[in-house]
């Protein structure tokens, strides 16, 4: 798997180090709060896992599973919600916990939803935030850290459901698209 890397944007050290200022930058801006921690799945996942241990705040966790439609205009119908949320959102404090943020349909749509259900606070924490992809106005206030417009896999990002478990953000080999599969 590692050979089909080009190269290494993001290294697990530095993932750590965010991680850990997001996690201690929430429980300071959550102090006496109990907030709901709802993370997008699959991606979410060991993101949601790392930076849930700096959260020295009590939290909830829930999960929603989201797929969007790139390059189509942003309504509600765009992002088709395939995994609910279990709590109610009604009057709670939530952090979304995305993995990246590209265009920002995905999370301004689900943004809307929530505050629709009655969400006192929406807030939301990305690994990674690609500012040059957005066709919408959309900030998250917790950002790990900026990566260029290229494609980028590891770390619960995937290419056809691979790579999700590597360590690191990276770059694939452009052979790999070519290909359409991975060495194993
Ligand atoms: P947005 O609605 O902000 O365009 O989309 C966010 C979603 O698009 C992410 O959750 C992710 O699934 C996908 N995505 C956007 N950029 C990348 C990328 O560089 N690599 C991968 N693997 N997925 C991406």
């Amino acid at each position: 798997m590692k050979n089909d890397i080009l190269k290494v944007l993001v290294s697990e050290e530095e993932i750590k180090a965010m991680c850990k200022r997001l996690g201690e930058e929430i429980s300071r801006d959550y102090e006496g709060k109990t907030p709901l921690v709802v993370g997008l799945l699959k991606g979410c996942v060991p993101f949601m896992a790392e930076l849930t241990k700096y959260i020295t705040i009590k939290i909830e966790m829930d999960f929603m599973v989201a797929s969007s439609y790139h390059g189509t205009i942003n309504t509600i119908g765009d992002v088709k919600i395939k995994k609910d949320l279990d709590s109610s959102v009604s009057g709670r404090d939530v952090i979304i916990v995305e993995d990246i943020v590209d265009t920002g349909n995905t999370l301004s749509t689900i943004c809307e939803l929530l505050k629709i259900r009655g969400a006192k606070s929406i807030e939301v924490a990305t690994l990674l935030d690609k500012p040059e992809g957005r066709v919408i106005d959309f900030n998250p206030k917790y950002v790990g850290t900026l990566v260029p417009k290229e494609f980028v896999v590891g770390f619960g990002l995937d290419y056809n459901e691979y790579y999700r478990n590597l360590p690191y953000i990276g770059v694939l080999k452009p052979e790999i698209y070519e290909r359409g599969d991975v060495d194993e």
